[in-house]
């Protein structure tokens, strides 16, 4: 199977509102460039320094997103660069994502990463976390960054039923927070949910945006 019929099989299988995410993490930059040529756009990357890498020397017209973990002193490689991080899951770096894209006289389009999976070490907030930094009284002042919705990591397993059931609770926690009084930059539009193992039950669950790696490029290469 070529990357090229990975992405055609796949896009098969999305409806139109739903944005494929390409997850490059560990990708050759050949088999970026070959997703490329078949017209794919938006990528995806875990670490800071592998999306600065990969910005300046990729086509410029690509959309990188930002889908892993981030500690704040690792923003400023971003800020420059980055179309949309995936993963806030503290004020404080929503300040600090707000701080460096001001100095690079952009905005920058986030997205909450909200815990729902049963496994300690997935990141993310919980409910109350989410409605606390929905609430903080200087969001609406923080004019370069826009929240646009949420996202969301199921636990890895085969019981596709607790992995739906963790999809409906996000979804539960997007509802809720498009009920709520929110502040100028921020809208429930965007439903960061699903990957190769269960981005179909996402789409049915409402996802708008699916992170899809090794359907598309096959197994990743660890170091
Ligand atoms: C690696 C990764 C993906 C893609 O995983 P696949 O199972 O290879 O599709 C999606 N989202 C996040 C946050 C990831 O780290």
């Amino acid at each position: 199977m070529s990357i090229r019929t990975n992405i055609q099989d796949i896009l098969k299988e999305l409806p139109s509102h739903v944005k494929l995410i390409a997850v490059s993490k560990l990708q050759s930059e050949d088999a970026i460039l070959e997703a490329y040529k078949s017209g794919q756009r938006i990528f995806g990357e875990n670490r800071a320094q592998d999306l600065q890498k990969r910005f300046d020397k990729l086509p410029e017209n690509i959309e990188w997103h930002f889908i892993g973990h981030l500690q704040t002193n690792k923003v400023k490689y971003l800020a420059p660069r980055v179309a949309m991080i995936h993963s806030i899951d503290s004020y404080r770096l929503l300040q600090e994502v707000d701080k460096e894209a001001r100095k690079n006289g952009r905005q920058i389009d986030c997205l909450l990463q909200m815990f729902i999976a049963e496994e300690e070490s997935k990141f993310g907030l919980d409910e109350d976390e989410a409605l606390s930094l929905l609430n903080e009284p200087d969001l609406p002042a923080l004019e370069n960054i826009r929240i646009k919705g949420l996202m969301g990591m199921a636990t890895f397993t085969d019981d596709l039923q607790q992995v739906r059931r963790e999809f409906r609770t996000l979804r539960s926690y997007f509802d809720r927070f498009s009920t709520i009084k929110l502040p100028g930059n921020v809208k429930m539009e965007e439903l960061s949910i699903g990957m190769s193992g269960d981005y179909k039950i996402a789409v049915e669950e409402g996802s708008t945006m699916v992170r899809i790696g090794s359907n598309i490029f096959g197994e990743r290469n660890y170091e």
